[in-house]
């Protein structure tokens, strides 16, 4: 069953209006009935039929859901797209971009690539005969010398993670259609507001909805957006196959997340742009990795193909492995914890934390030095967030 136009009465504004109105409003209207502002959290796992077969649109939870319903709708208007599906976390969504392959296929992505869509390449479908070429996705060359005959999907991120590199979308896209695959994104890291890569050629945009889009560290989800409908409807087809979806209560959150995620967004990266200033210039910081700064070799093209740089950085110290842990613990607003998006400061170290399962050679190769340290910076006043990063490294480098 095709769901999502299940209840066209319900959505809401859509291109006319300038992307922070539609995020308030897109995909949802009040309740016919009603009245109701917000979409209710449609606790159901299944629904009256007027006749044997003749259903208004929704029979089964795991097939459709209103209040998934209109996050689709939303998540779809918000990245430009015709079609959005949501899942169960962003692992399910890059779990059904797999579901598209075939044994023998070939896919190339980033050697920085997230960590579980790194292990869930290497460890769950090379298991199923399908092969993955890690390259540096900085350089297009790297890009289409890695395709092959069996070449099928070109699967990227940018920003990256923890250095924050840069993929050109546009011109990695013209590789991937040059050969026949599809060139998938993973949108995370800049969400719709700041990068809508459909826009510049690609053809899926996967969400880790528990990001930015939820915003709130409250709940996990995933979702996948494109414009082909032949490719929505195989993405509807995993969902009720696979299973993955979200339940009413994590739709909601993240419908609630994604009304106020360009306000959210603009004190991220003001927050994000004073707190990579304030450690460029510090003494005891050898480097900083942000795309707002002139030094990041990424710095021009993320300034063309996104509206703003977004709110994650990192930052090398001039210290070791336990002096960066000791300054990853003295934050007082800051907290130690991996993930990132939410509207609280988070500060972490890759080295023992989100990358530990790189071999430390392997690690250093990839310029993650053990000092470096990765901050999701919040909507937090920005001078206490500098105050507090001030405080922690000369308290952990004492
Ligand atoms: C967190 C994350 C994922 C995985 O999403 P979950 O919701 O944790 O399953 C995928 N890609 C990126 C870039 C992420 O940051």
């Amino acid at each position: 069953m095709d769901d999502h136009d299940a209840d066209p009465e319900r959505d809401g504004p859509t291109e006319r209006f300038r992307i922070e109105t539609r995020s308030v409003h897109a995909g949802q209207a009040p309740d016919p009935e009603t009245g109701a502002l917000m979409t209710p959290i449609f606790a159901n796992s299944t629904y009256e039929q007027d006749a044997p077969g003749a259903h208004r649109g929704y029979e089964y939870s795991r097939t459709g859901n209103p209040t998934r319903t209109d996050l689709e709708a939303n998540l779809a208007d918000l990245e430009n797209a015709d079609f959005g599906r949501a899942f169960a976390s962003g692992m399910a969504s890059i779990n059904t971009v797999c579901n598209l392959l075939e044994a023998g296929d070939h896919v190339v992505t980033g050697n920085d690539v997230y960590g579980g869509t790194h292990r869930l390449f290497t460890q769950v479908y090379e298991e199923y005969d399908l092969e993955f070429s890690f390259v540096d996705m900085t350089d297009l060359e790297a890009i289409e010398g890695a395709f092959r005959e069996e070449t099928e999907l070109l699967w990227l991120e940018t920003p990256t993670n923890p250095l924050m590199s840069i993929a050109d979308i546009e011109g990695a896209a013209e590789i991937a259609h040059a050969n026949d695959a599809l060139c998938a994104i993973d949108n995370t890291f800049a969400t719709p507001y700041l990068q809508r890569p459909l826009d510049l050629g690609a053809d899926i945009v996967s969400h880790s909805l528990t990001k930015y889009l939820g915003g709130h560290s409250d709940v996990v989800g995933g979702a996948l957006v494109t414009n082909d409908p032949d490719l929505d409807e195989r993405f509807g087809f995993y969902q009720n196959s696979v299973g993955a979806t979200p339940g009413p209560f994590e739709s909601f959150l993240v419908l609630r997340g994604t009304k106020t995620l360009p306000v959210r967004m603009d004190r991220h990266c003001e927050n994000a742009h004073r707190v990579a200033e304030f450690l460029d210039s510090h003494p005891d910081v050898d480097r900083v990795h942000y795309p707002g700064l002139d030094s990041h070799p990424g710095h021009d093209l993320a300034a063309e193909q996104m509206d703003d740089f977004g709110g994650m950085l990192s930052f090398e110290l001039d210290a070791t492995l336990e002096e960066a842990g000791e300054v990853v613990s003295a934050t007082e607003v800051f907290t130690l914890a991996e993930s990132l998006g939410g509207v609280e400061s988070l500060i972490e170290q890759p080295a023992p934390m989100t990358h530990a399962a790189i071999p430390r050679e392997e690690r250093l190769a990839a310029g993650l030095s053990d000092a470096l340290i990765r901050v999701s910076v919040g909507i937090e006043h920005a001078d206490d967030l500098v105050a507090d990063l001030e405080g922690a490294i000369e308290s952990g480098l004492e």
